[in-house]
């Protein structure tokens, strides 16, 4: 099922699924999304979208996944995946604006990505039944300052991908049995009008399974943890000229399966 996060007019918040055709209403479940949850006979008026995960306790991601990525930023792809983090706080839902801050950064690029939602504890997960700890999948952009990640910090990447609104996730978290090929999916980013990247996670490294299992090897993989699955070829530092996020843009990440996560662009106004 495609599992919904709203606002609704009522002013609360709710999980669910959308009523029929009709994206504006919600069927409300109640529960826990990671444990026992039921249908409910309530159906409410959405007032917007939020993020499926709205806090996730980890957001892991990965540097140069896909083969053609690597190649396109010249650096080798390592025979592990390269992990990083992105800060908790930066996630936004479907339709928040990703923001500018006044004060820099200046190169505020796009990345695309197939993100894993992980259900179930596990440390050590052996690969076999690494899909069993994956509860579903969702779109996520991973909004990254180039200059704050490659000339600034010492090449650490973090703050340069943790800037607040810097993680969109939406529009809903897919489950896993809806989608039993996630290294099949088409994925496309729109920025405005433009294609800027249009490819499939087959061009991935390193699969799904082989992800969760060797993160796990390392550290505990908690519910809800998120973790990004790295960006196709066409992000905007590589090109010439570079292409960087502007405000007035939109930018869409689009994947088989999921659906769209747009996102509007503005400038961040600091509160002198
Ligand atoms: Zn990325």
């Amino acid at each position: 099922m495609k599992i919904y996060h709203c606002l609704a007019e009522d002013g609360r918040r709710y999980y669910g699924q959308l009523h029929g055709e009709d994206r504006g209403l919600l069927e409300v479940w109640e529960g826990d999304i990671f444990t026992t949850w039921r249908p409910t006979d309530a159906v409410v008026k959405i007032a917007r979208l939020l993020s499926p995960l709205p806090l996730p306790p980890n957001i892991f991601a990965l540097g140069l996944s896909y083969r053609k990525h690597a190649e396109e930023t010249g650096i080798e792809a390592a025979p592990e995946p390269i992990v990083f983090m992105k800060a908790s706080t930066s996630v936004i839902g479907p339709e928040e604006a990703i923001l500018l801050p006044d004060a820099g950064p200046t190169k505020v690029d796009y990345e695309g990505e197939l993100a894993v939602v992980i259900g179930r504890r596990g440390k050590n997960i052996p690969l076999a039944e690494a899909m069993d700890y994956v509860l579903g999948y969702t779109c996520a952009n991973d909004v990254s300052a180039r200059d704050w990640q490659f000339e600034r910090q010492q090449g650490q990447w973090v703050r340069g991908k943790s800037f607040d609104s810097f993680c969109p996730l939406g529009p809903c978290l897919t489950t896993r049995d809806e989608l039993p090929h996630p290294n099949r999916l088409a994925i496309r980013t729109v920025l405005n009008d433009q294609v800027v990247q249009d490819a499939s996670t087959s061009g991935m490294i390193h699969d799904i399974a082989s992800i969760v299992s060797n993160l796990s090897k390392s550290l505990t993989l908690l519910p809800g943890t998120v973790i990004l699955t790295g960006t196709p070829e066409g992000v905007g530092f590589t090109r010439t000229p570079p292409l960087f996020l502007r405000e007035g843009d939109r930018i869409a990440v689009m994947i088989e399966g999921i659906g769209v996560l747009a996102n509007p662009v503005r400038a961040e106004r600091m509160e002198a």
